[in-house]
């Protein structure tokens, strides 16, 4: 008893110098997982193993605490012909590759299965089929081998990747409390983020999520998916000015995307009736303008609330951070309004599992294990 109140101690002497919140640490988690997460902290020598697989990526990545140690990531091309993921495709791809994939992931990490600590999964949102893929693995290994699982939520993946380290090279990290602007395919949100587990989100897109408003409109000027790098690409040759689209009217920090898709369309079946070959011919200029309103859109709203909440450490997270357009414009920003901004490296802006890994890595110094019931969720905004 004495022993575990001196390990406690120690404990959150530590985590307090992490600049984390100790006593929630602590509560939590049963005397004999403490006294091994305890001793393994202690010994600055936790081995996580992430699965990602809540869309078309299937990936596995090995942390050293929050050190990355390898990363592996095998992308589904069976979509590309479809102009979008198709669910079915997607899971049969995942149980093609998740062994491959994790099998690479350590050994390029150089570590065994036996020395992994945790494995962190993605239990949601996303595809259920291939999220079942990664839970369901993740299962078999954790029955296998003894090993805890630990549930992660994508979207706190995405916002937490600011937090992996790379062996070779310090990465700046965000102070708490700080804005997260996550946009992706399926999201759009300004998340407040208080702690690794302490994050809330002050606004959120009603309709479309941008990225999924950029593929949809590349998609009805003839171009393949995932549209949104395209039209990034595109953009840098065209006219920001050169054409106006609609731009939403939404009270508070809440985003809407489906006016400006309505009103990109109107512009090109109004521009085709007279020219057929308008598209082709304005591409770059259709693009740059797109996105620029895109852009503009965001960045009100992540300046609205940065004034709001007096918070000035800004990040950037999900596929759409990739945009050059949308990074530029972010710095620009933070240049004027003194913010500190924080762009993720680019290997982490669309989905991977070193972000689970290292979103794991926290839920594990808790000790929020999850359980071998444990199902994934298709929707999982609650989680927030
Ligand atoms: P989700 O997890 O919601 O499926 P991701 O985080 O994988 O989404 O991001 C995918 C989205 O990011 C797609 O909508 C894609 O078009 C968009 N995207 C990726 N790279 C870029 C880019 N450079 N510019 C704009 N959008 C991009
Ligand atoms: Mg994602």
């Amino acid at each position: 008893m004495i022993v575990d109140t001196i390990f406690v101690n120690i404990f959150v002497t530590l985590l307090t110098e992490k600049e984390l919140s100790p006593l929630s640490y602590i509560i939590t988690y049963k005397v004999n997982t403490k006294i091994t997460i305890l001793h393994n902290f202690m010994n600055n020598n936790i081995t996580i193993l992430g699965i990602e697989s809540s869309c078309d990526d299937t990936s596995a990545a090995v942390l050293r605490n929050t050190t990355l140690l390898s990363s592996v990531i095998a992308s589904q091309a069976v979509h590309e012909k479809y102009g979008g993921v198709i669910p079915e495709l997607a899971s049969r791809a995942h149980q093609q590759n998740i062994v491959p994939v994790v099998d690479t992931a350590l050994k390029e990490a150089g570590v065994t299965v036996d020395q992994i600590d945790a494995i962190a999964f993605t239990r949601g949102p996303g595809l259920l089929g291939s999220l079942m893929v990664g839970t369901s693995f993740t299962k078999g290994l954790s029955i296998a081998h003894n090993i805890p699982m630990v549930e992660v939520n994508h979207l706190h993946g995405h916002i937490l990747s600011h937090f992996v380290d790379l062996p070779d090279r310090e990465l700046p990290h965000p102070n708490y409390p700080f804005l997260c602007l996550l946009v992706s395919g399926g999201h759009t949100q300004i998340v407040k983020v208080d702690a690794p587990d302490k994050m809330e989100i002050v606004g959120t897109t009603i309709d479309d999520a941008a990225g999924e408003a950029l593929d949809k409109c590349a998609k009805v000027m003839g171009l393949p998916y995932p549209g949104g790098p395209i039209i990034d690409r595109l953009a840098k040759e065209g006219n920001k000015e050169a054409f106006k689209f609609a731009k939403p009217r939404v009270e508070g920090l809440n985003y809407s995307f489906s006016g400006l898709k309505t009103s990109f369309l109107y512009t090109l079946r109004d521009s085709v009736a007279e020219n057929e070959n308008f598209i082709e011919q304005n591409k770059a200029d259709l693009c740059a303008s797109l996105l620029h309103t895109v852009v503009d859109i965001l960045v009100d709203k992540l300046i609205k609330a940065s004034k709001l909440y007096n918070i000035k450490d800004i990040a950037l997270g999900g596929g759409v951070s990739a945009n050059s357009a949308l990074r530029a414009r972010i710095e620009a920003e933070g240049a004027k309004r003194h913010w500190r901004t924080f762009l993720p490296e680019l290997k982490f802006t669309t989905d991977n599992a070193a972000m689970i890994a290292v979103a794991g890595y926290y839920r594990y110094l808790k000790g929020e294990l999850s359980p071998l019931d444990a199902t994934p969720i298709a929707r999982y905004e609650e989680m927030i």
